[in-house]
C-alpha cells in the first residue's frame, strides 16, 4: 500500500492549515513544483502572474493596467497585487491552506500576508526558497513553453511535450507568455534582485526559510520540496 498517497497528504495539509510559500527568481522552477504540491495535497495553486495573465485575458480593467507593465518586466504595483490575493483567499477552497507562488515579492507584500495569514487563523508559513545559479535562468525563461488551456509547463530544451506544440495532458497549444522574451530577462532578475531577493533574508530571520537546490532535476526538486512540506514545524 502506498505510505503517501493524495487522499493521505492532503490530510497532512489540513492539519497543517497554513500557507506554503515559494520564492525564488523568475525561471527557477516554482510554478511547475507549486502545480505538482498543489496536485497532491488537493489544495489551491495560488500564482499571482496566473491570475493577471488571467485579468489581461479578459480584458478586465485591472488586466489592462497591469499588461503594459508586465511586458516590461517591471513588478505591479502591491496595490492591485494585494487586491486579488484578499479576494481570491476569501474562497472556501483556500480554507485549509495553499501554495503561493511569486507571491510575496515585495518587502510591503510580505508584511501584509504575515497579517492576514494571523487573521485567517493560520499557523506561521513555510517558506521554500528556490536557490539557482542565474546564469541557468535564461534557457530557462526563454524555452518555457505553457498550456494555453490548462496551464501545463514545459521547456522546449528540458523539458519538452511529445508532439512539439502540443500540450501531452489535454492537447492544448503551448504558447510563449511575451515577457519570456529575451529582451525582458534582464529587467526581471534585476526586479527580482533589487525587490525580492531581500525577503530571503526577512523570512531566514523569522526562521521560516528552507533552501532547495533548484538547479537540479524537476524530481530531485519535488522530493526536497515535499520532505520540507511533510516536516515543517
Ligand atoms: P518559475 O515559476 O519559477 O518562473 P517555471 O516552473 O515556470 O519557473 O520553470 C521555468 C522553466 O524551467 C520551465 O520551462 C520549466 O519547464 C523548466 N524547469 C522547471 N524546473 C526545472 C528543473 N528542475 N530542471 C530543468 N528545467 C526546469
Ligand atoms: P510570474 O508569472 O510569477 O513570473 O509573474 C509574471 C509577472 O507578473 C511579473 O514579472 C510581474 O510583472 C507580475 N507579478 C506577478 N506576481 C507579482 C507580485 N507578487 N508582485 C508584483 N508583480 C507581480
Amino acid at each position: 500500500m502506498p505510505t503517501s498517497g493524495a487522499g493521505q497528504d492532503a490530510k497532512l495539509l489540513q492539519k497543517l492549515h497554513r500557507a506554503v510559500i515559494f520564492l525564488g527568481p523568475p525561471g527557477a522552477g516554482k510554478g511547475t513544483q507549486a502545480q505538482e504540491l498543489a496536485r497532491k495535497y488537493g489544495v489551491p495553486h495560488l500564482s499571482t502572474g496566473d491570475m493577471l495573465r488571467e485579468h489581461i485575458a479578459k480584458s478586465t480593467p485591472l488586466g489592462l493596467l497591469a499588461k503594459p507593465m508586465m511586458e516590461r518586466g517591471e513588478l505591479v504595483a502591491d496595490s492591485i497585487i494585494l487586491k486579488i490575493v484578499a479576494d481570491r483567499i476569501e474562497s472556501p477552497d483556500c480554507s485549509f491552506g495553499f501554495v503561493f507562488d511569486g507571491f510575496p515579492r515585495t518587502a510591503a507584500q510580505a508584511q501584509w500576508l504575515g497579517e492576514l495569514l494571523k487573521q485567517h487563523g493560520f499557523k506561521q508559513p513555510v517558506v521554500v526558497h528556490f536557490a539557482i545559479d542565474p546564469a541557468l535562468l535564461l534557457r530557462r525563461i526563454t524555452g518555457r513553453r505553457l498550456c494555453k488551456t490548462g496551464g501545463e509547463i514545459y521547456n522546449i530544451y528540458d523539458r519538452a511535450p511529445k508532439v512539439p506544440g502540443i500540450c501531452d495532458a489535454d492537447g492544448g497549444e503551448l504558447i510563449q507568455r511575451p515577457d519570456d522574451r529575451e529582451e525582458v530577462v534582464g529587467p526581471r532578475l534585476e526586479g527580482y534582485r533589487k525587490l525580492t531577493a531581500p525577503l530571503t533574508a526577512y523570512y531566514r530571520r523569522l526562521g521560516r526559510l528552507q533552501d532547495v537546490d533548484a538547479a537540479k532535476s524537476v524530481e530531485e526538486v519535488t522530493q526536497r520540496v515535499l520532505e520540507i512540506v511533510r516536516t515543517a514545524r
